[in-house]
């Protein structure tokens, strides 16, 4: 039998042609590798038969029954019944909706059968419907069918037998690959990578299938810590790759800070200073920062990434700044230029939408050192865009960028320089969970918030009370307040999303009339929604509807009340983004979600976490909880860590001792073939990683 490498593309494994690669393809198993990785959800004991008193209700089973009788019957549904009973004599029965009198007839009363099926407590007792079934003479002869067989994820047109016989296939045939026996970390073994997935795909008994779900089997254990370990060197990889690069020295924070705050209407809080202090320690170095700055919403990040970038102007460098949004982009070109353009710094904004003349303008003028600060979204930053002298770039709201654009500036640097860069998001990231996702960052905290904030009050208010929702606008009107009205996504559709707005917006101004209601959502031209917004900002408009667009970094001081339409359908993060655009002044602001009843459980509980709690941090820990990492961080998005079994969370105390076998692997040169093949493995290519 010829060996497969798992490297290989699934085509080397038996009987696999075009059409069942493009199906393995839909679950991500395109290499050998892949296949091998893609491990059971679940198992099935086949090991032993089970007696009635120790079914549990909707749980798989495999029994070893005597028949009794049977009968068809047409009503309610045509029907076979067969009664049975098992040793200890307790009745189960068995359910045919769909079968052929020949069947009915091969269920001779006082013989024996083994069945396989779901049971469940239904009317008459317990019972099995259309179950797996075999004959034997009698209920003493009835053997369990044996074996613990794995259940895994299955896309369209794929079934269990199939993939369980590729993953026989592969494991009889992998097992000579030189990658498997690299990749071998004496800390991690044993059982090896081979064993441990051997074991994994095909337990040899029922205890070891329950110690594989509890995640506390060896092997299971071998693979989650060397997923990690996967995980920590790459990211570690790109860090010292990062660190061997040369970066200007940019001194001079601490004066940039104070003609800054000179410059603002407010003394910056203690936790600005302090985390201005890290970054300037970082842009002193002759190594690029690479630092996350993690604010709650409201927590003052600007601020910070505004004195970051006039020390490097001071230093004679320029800085750039990438927002996620043209909206939020041309706000920051804006706050900036009020702040610094009075201590002479120009800054100019760059967005797609610029008339293609003017890009070309202010895109000769950052080549020509004639601007120092360029904001922009990310996008038009990636091509033509050259600095003269780019020393520093900021990226705002990380969770919406690929760790690929977080590094596309990275190179724009002059003489092999590379500018130093810093991240920052507002989604809290819970400590465990940040080691895992962001090894590769060093990490600041604003952990406080500017003074004179009042606690936003928040209510859940179901869609049959609207008419007091609107009475509340009205009030909260004449009093000189301005709200948001939010609409969100029905599906993932900014189309849908801004039908819905238009129609909001229509509802609103025939029930409050006077009132200057405006509107944005994506498919407003981005002249046109930043109009609406400035018009919003400088109290033109009163109340504004928009969709999610506004989620991101929107600061109006003045608006002090959030209606949340259909809440329930949103993640506790996106909550509190938008919860955060309100109690940014000294009124009191209020925040009311919204929501079709019923609610169902998590969506319930969602609601509760927000009028608890206004902690970003808290809110975090819970939607950690109630969605699991991948959403949190944004996965589908941003791909910074796509984990296959270990769970940041859950194996968090393994962090620790893995980082450091990973930073004595990578100290040790002899060891750069097992790195390779561990991150080639868990990760990808890692030559991904060779060009930082
Ligand atoms: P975020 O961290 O969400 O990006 P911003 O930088 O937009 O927050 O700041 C939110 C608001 O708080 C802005 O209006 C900003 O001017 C204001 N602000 C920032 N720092 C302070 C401070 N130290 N004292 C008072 N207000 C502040
Ligand atoms: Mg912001």
């Amino acid at each position: 039998m010829a060996e497969v490498r798992l490297d290989q593309p699934v085509a080397a494994l038996r009987g696999v042609g075009a059409a069942l690669a493009g199906k393995l393809a839909g679950l991500g198993i395109e290499r050998v590798l892949d296949l091998l990785l893609h491990l059971p959800l679940r198992y099935e004991d086949r090991s032993r038969c089970q007696r009635v008193a120790t079914l549990r209700h909707n749980e798989s089973a495999q029994m070893a029954l005597r028949v009794l009788e049977t009968d068809t019957r047409n009503a309610p549904r045509r029907q076979l019944r067969v009664f049975c009973e098992d040793a200890d004599g307790a009745p189960f029965l068995l359910r045919f909706f769909h079968f052929r009198n020949a069947q009915a007839q091969g269920f001779v009363a006082g013989a024996g059968i083994r069945v396989w099926g779901v049971a469940r407590m239904g009317p008459g007792g317990w019972e099995m419907v259309h179950p797996e079934y075999r004959a034997f003479p009698d209920i003493a002869q009835v053997r369990p069918e044996g074996g613990v067989r794995p259940v895994y994820p299955l896309a369209a047109g794929l079934t269990q037998a199939r993939l369980r016989g590729l993953v026989t296939d592969a494991l009889s045939r992998a097992g000579g690959d030189p990658a498997l026996g690299a990749g071998e970390v004496a800390a991690l073994s044993p059982p090896t990578a081979l064993d441990a997935l051997r074991i994994v795909h095909q337990p040899p008994d029922a205890d070891s299938a329950a110690a594989l779900m509890a995640e506390s089997h060896p092997a299971r254990r071998r693979l989650i810590r060397e997923e990690l370990l996967a995980h920590q060197l790459s990211q570690r990889i790109v860090k010292r790759r990062m660190r061997s690069l040369d970066a200007p020295a940019l001194d001079g924070i601490d004066d940039a800070r104070d003609a800054l705050e000179g410059q603002l209407g407010f003394a910056m809080t203690g936790a600005q200073r302090r985390v201005i202090g890290e970054i300037g320690a970082d842009m002193a170095r002759t190594r690029p920062m690479l630092r996350l700055l993690q604010g709650d919403v409201g927590s003052g990040k600007t601020v910070v990434a505004a004195s970051a970038m006039l020390a490097a102007v001071r230093a004679g460098w320029q800085a750039a700044m990438m927002a996620p949004t043209e909206l939020l982009a041309e706000q920051h070109a804006r706050t900036l230029g009020d702040w610094l353009a009075p201590l002479g710094v120009s800054v100019v904004l760059l967005t797609g939408r610029l008339r293609k003349r003017e890009r070309e303008e202010r895109r000769r003028a950052i080549a020509g050192h004639e601007v120092q600060i360029a904001v922009g979204t990310h996008a038009v930053f990636q091509d033509d865009t050259r600095f003269a002298r780019l020393g520093l770039v900021i990226v705002d709201e990380q969770h919406r960028f690929g760790v690929r654009q977080r590094l596309a500036l990275r190179d724009k640097g002059p003489d092999g320089l590379r500018p130093h860069q810093l991240v920052m998001t507002a989604t809290p990231i819970p400590r465990t969970l940040a080691q895992t996702a962001y090894a590769d960052l060093d990490l600041s905290v604003i952990d406080e918030l500017p003074p004179g904030r009042t606690p936003v009050v928040t209510a859940a208010v179901a869609n049959g009370r609207r008419d007091e929702v609107i009475e509340r606008l009205r009030t909260a009107v004449a009093a000189g307040r301005q709200a948001y009205w939010v609409c969100t996504l029905i599906e993932d559709s900014e189309q849908l999303a801004a039908q819905a707005a238009e129609e909001a917006a229509g509802l609103l101004e025939a029930a409050l009339p006077g009132v200057r209601i405006g509107l944005a959502h994506g498919r407003l031209s981005a002249a046109d929604k930043q109009r609406v917004m400035r018009e919003f900002k400088e109290s033109q408009l009163q109340v504004l509807v928009a969709t999610t667009v506004i989620e991101v970094g929107v600061d109006v001081p003045n608006a002090s009340i959030m209606v949340i339409e259909n809440a329930e359908r949103l993640g506790l993060s996106q909550l509190h983004q938008l919860r955060g655009r309100v109690g940014r002044g000294h009124t009191e602001s209020q925040c009311l979600l919204m929501y079709q009843p019923p609610l169902g459980e998590s969506a319930g509980e969602r609601l509760d976490v927000m009028r608890r709690t206004h902690s970003g941090f808290e809110i975090a820990e819970k939607d950690l909880a109630l969605r699991g990492p991948g959403e949190l961080l944004g996965r589908r998005q941003t791909g910074v860590v796509a984990l296959k079994i270990a769970d940041p969370v859950r194996d968090a105390e393994e962090l620790p001792e893995l980082a450091d076998i990973a930073e004595r692997l990578l100290d040790d040169s002899a060891e750069r073939e097992r790195v390779h093949a561990l991150v080639a493995r868990w990760v990808g290519d890692v030559q991904r990683y060779g060009h930082v």
